[in-house]
């Protein structure tokens, strides 16, 4: 069955189309090129940051992030459990182990409180995510890391564009990680970025990105030929991905705007059922200016979030949960014995994300508003 109402939907804004031929007529299409040059420049203008580096992805990004931290089988890495797969496969691709910390119960994102218990002499960093693009106690975080001498990688992957404390997520910590897949809000199908706050970490980058090679120092002439110095991978998205991410991000600040209208428009609509105390509504850090990447509400339990996906499906609407938690998942229980989440486990049960995209139109958002609200009223899961 098609959905009336999808889930997310990509979209197409300003000039990508148009960028993707100008890069196909070009003839360079493989990494590196013109258009890879822009939006790093961009992203780099944009956001105030050093050194930026397009990848092929989000996960890639925080692979590079993981191998510029020196990780090391035996060594341990700080993070939430409530992540995507990628933040903590990065740390264990490099024999290194994720040691899992709790949520806050407001923001879902890491409880910073919780992170100095979790320090031993093998942690070597801490992998934060700003969970749909709201900030973590950066400040806090960062002094724990400088008190222990740890690393901070950011997974900015939803927070483009979100702020802490008038700084940019993603260029706080030591490397950041964007994501532009086509569920973010700025996408080019697959793709992502590595911000390289710290400069000692910029020629390494390079080479890792280009297959472990010195290609980059060749083609400036700093040396006369090129070889394989280091580690590395294929890093480099094709410049025409690079060309359609450009035309998104030519239009980053109108992207955001929409997407905030249509999480007020949300959160109006909803705000009497949450006074009821049927469901819960996102929480709005004072500190952070907040991006938008997603509307989500908490059921009571797992049983009401099921029943209401059901419901919302036979309306033609999509709504999803996630994520199974790390500490959880089968990789995870054979390689570590599994922690007490009891904040993860339950958001983990209960969060469920709403349609949200640049083209949802208000009609949309009303009539998906509308039928969670029925639904409630119909006496909720008995619906
Ligand atoms: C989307 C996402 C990723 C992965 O991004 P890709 O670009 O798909 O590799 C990693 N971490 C978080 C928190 C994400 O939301």
């Amino acid at each position: 069955m098609t959905l009336r109402i999808p889930f997310n939907r990509p979209c197409v804004v300003g000039s990508e189309m148009s960028y993707v031929a100008d890069a196909v007529a070009g003839g360079h299409t493989s990494g590196n090129g013109p258009f890879t040059q822009r939006a790093e420049r961009f992203l780099e203008a944009q956001f105030g940051v050093g050194r930026v580096q397009l990848t092929t992805s989000c996960t890639s990004a925080l692979e590079m992030a993981a191998q510029l931290c020196d990780l090391a089988p035996g060594d341990e890495v700080i993070m939430p459990s409530y992540t995507f797969v990628s933040t903590a496969n990065a740390v264990a691709l490099r024999g290194a182990r994720p040691v899992f910390v709790d949520i806050r119960k407001d923001t879902l994102n890491i409880d910073e409180t919780l992170i100095e218990a979790a320090v031993t002499p093998r942690t070597r960093a801490i992998f934060v995510v700003h969970y749909a693009g709201q900030a973590c106690e950066m400040d806090t975080i960062m002094a724990i890391a400088r008190r222990h001498g740890l690393l901070v990688v950011e997974d900015a992957a939803q927070a483009i564009q979100s702020g802490y404390k008038g700084r940019w997520l993603g260029t706080i910590g030591d490397l950041g990680c964007y994501s532009f897949h086509e569920t973010k809000n700025i996408a080019c199908g697959e793709g992502g970025a590595l911000l390289i706050n710290d400069a000692r970490f910029v020629a390494r980058a390079e080479v890792l990105r280009d297959k472990g090679t010195n290609r980059r120092q060749f083609q400036s002439g700093e040396v006369d030929k090129y070889t394989w110095v280091d580690i590395g991978s294929s890093y480099a998205p094709s410049d025409m991905l690079a060309a359609f991410l450009l035309g998104q991000l030519e239009h980053l600040e109108r992207i955001t705007a929409r997407r905030g209208g249509i999480h007020r428009r949300y959160r109006e609509l909803l705000q009497p059922l949450a006074d009821a105390g049927a469901i819960g509504l996102p929480h709005v850090a004072p500190d952070c200016a907040i991006n938008h990447h997603m509307f989500h509400i908490l059921t009571a339990d797992i049983e009401e979030r099921t029943a209401l996906i059901a419901y919302l499906s036979r309306a033609g609407i999509a709504a999803v949960f996630h994520y199974v938690p790390l500490h959880s998942s089968p990789y995870f229980r054979r390689i570590a014995p599994v922690p007490e989440l009891p904040v993860t486990d339950d958001i983990s049960r209960r969060l469920l994300r709403l349609p949200m995209f640049f083209d949802l139109t208000d009609a949309e958002v009303d009539d998906v508003a509308g039928c969670v609200n029925e639904y409630y009223c119909a006496g909720g899961r008995r619906a």
